[in-house]
């Protein structure tokens, strides 16, 4: 469901050229720098110089980097990320299953499972912190609550869960009957995961879900989670009590989720 799928064109030299200049120009304040790609670890020594370049021009920056996590089950390339990001750097890994048949289906590439959960096991060795990334999709919903009772045993040291609902666009669209699933059909499974991890005293979040979407209870877990520059609201959002706290919906989508409906004031 790659929001963002590569291109065929070879562009990493330009980009590189163009990141590092991007870097360089920063505001000394910013506060976060997110890497995401395609799979930057695949950069291979690019990466380290980009990282190296973050910490010369902006060492008080948090580094959040996307990945796959499989280059991590290699305890040479975990190590050079510590000690080249040092301590403000967090890796968001996508953990598509408890079950490894489904989540190398989910990922693609036979394996995946086992190397990602090892690139768990020795980022965390290394005292890197870990975001786990639950996209939820068709091919895992029914699984949630399996996968909160397996992360708590298994991955408890992982420094928050983030559930996410998909953006519909890239390969999202390409693959929508095998994996579309609107979150009003999952939020039965969706909230009994999060109830898990809560009351194993899991940090946990719920990304790009509108709030109106949610049962109340849980709103507290719901982060305005949707980058700036792809966040919408849609025409019925413009009388909804909640709009400020809400995360809104993917400008990025085809469509909207189904079912949204704006809360009345004076009626939460
Ligand atoms: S109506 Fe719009 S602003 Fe209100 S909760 Fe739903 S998506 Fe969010």
């Amino acid at each position: 469901m790659c929001c963002q799928p590569p291109k065929h064109k070879d562009d990493i030299d330009r980009l590189f050229r163009e990141n590092i200049r991007l870097i360089r120009t920063a505001p000394k304040g910013l506060k976060v720098l997110g890497i995401s790609g395609g799979e930057p670890t695949l950069l291979g020594d690019k990466l380290f110089e980009l990282i190296a370049e973050i910490r010369q021009c902006l060492p008080d920056t948090s580094i959040h980097l996307l990945s796959n996590g499989r280059a991590f089950a290699n305890h040479g390339f975990a190590h050079r990320l510590k000690t080249i990001a040092g301590d403000k750097v967090c890796v968001g890994i996508p953990f598509h299953s408890d079950y490894p048949g489904d989540h190398d289906m989910i990922a693609g590439a036979k394996g995946a499972y086992e190397e990602t959960m090892l690139g768990l096991y020795t980022l965390a060795s290394e005292g890197v912190e870990i975001e786990l990334r639950i996209v939820l999709n068709r091919l895992n919903y029914s699984r949630l609550p399996l996968m909160s009772e397996f992360i708590s045993k298994n991955l408890p040291f992982v420094n928050w869960v983030a559930f996410m609902g998909m953006e519909k666009t890239g390969l999202a669209v390409r693959n929508l009957d095998k994996i579309w699933i609107e979150p009003r059909e999952y939020i039965p499974e969706l909230t009994e995961a999060v109830q898990r991890l809560y009351d194993w005293d899991i940090d946990t979040a719920i990304y790009n879900i509108p709030l109106c979407l949610l049962p109340k209870a849980y709103h507290q877990f719901a982060e305005q989670s949707i980058s700036d520059w792809k966040v919408k609201y849609q025409p019925c959002c413009e009388e909804c009590a909640l709009r400020k706290k809400c995360c809104g919906s993917f400008a990025t989508s085809s469509e909207p989720y189904v079912g949204l409906k704006p809360f009345a004031y004076g009626n939460l």
